[in-house]
């Protein structure tokens, strides 16, 4: 643990310190953990995004968009056939 100066107020704080506690500025520890931890979150959220795009990519292969059309026209035609009292042919 050492003793560093605030870069708001010069004054001298813990490095440990996640803030001043004269003028409450964010240390340089806190900052470049805040920093880790962003950078950190972004990976998780590209990752993410990465693993959907390829799974729906591999469904889009499959012609799974035609079964969700399929899926989709079927509960709409229901929904209308219902609507006007005929039994789904
Ligand atoms: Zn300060």
């Amino acid at each position: 643990m050492a003793l560093i100066s605030c870069k708001d107020c010069g004054k001298e704080i813990s490095s440990s310190a996640e803030k001043c506690l004269f003028c409450g500025c964010p240390s340089e520890t806190y900052r470049e953990n805040e920093n880790k931890k962003n950078t950190k979150i972004l990976f998780i959220k590209l990752f993410i995004l990465v693993v959907v795009i390829t799974v729906l990519m591999i469904f889009v292969a499959n012609g799974g968009l035609q079964w969700v059309g399929n899926l989709f026209s079927n509960w709409f035609s229901g929904v209308i056939f219902d609507a006007v009292g005929i039994d789904n042919p």
